[in-house]
């Protein structure tokens, strides 16, 4: 599902047929974007910055992120300390 693009260009793209609802992305979103539903993860793309730590973190390969171009953004540019 992919949501409105925010302010600073980023949209999270959440693949909910990948997605086990574990809570992950949650924990390592620092700006309290990622929320578990009763069964489904939700997201306020509005306060996305793009770092990128829940597309590392993901178990599933659940979630990404695109810029305002519609590219997919990599992951390899974010260090693993940082997360
Ligand atoms: S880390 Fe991945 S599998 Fe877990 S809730 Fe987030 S998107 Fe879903
Ligand atoms: S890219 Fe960063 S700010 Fe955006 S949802 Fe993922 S962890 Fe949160």
């Amino acid at each position: 599902m992919k949501a409105a693009m925010n302010k600073d260009g980023f949209v999270i793209d959440i693949d909910y047929g990948r997605c086990g609802n574990c809570g992950a992305c949650v924990a390592v979103c620092p700006e309290g974007v990622l929320h578990l539903g009763t069964l489904i993860l939700v997201a306020d793309n509005n306060k996305c910055t793009g770092c990128k730590r829940c597309a590392i973190i993901c178990p599933a390969d659940a979630l990404k992120l695109m810029d305002m171009t519609g590219s997919v953004l990599t992951v390899e540019s974010v260090d693993a300390k940082d997360l």
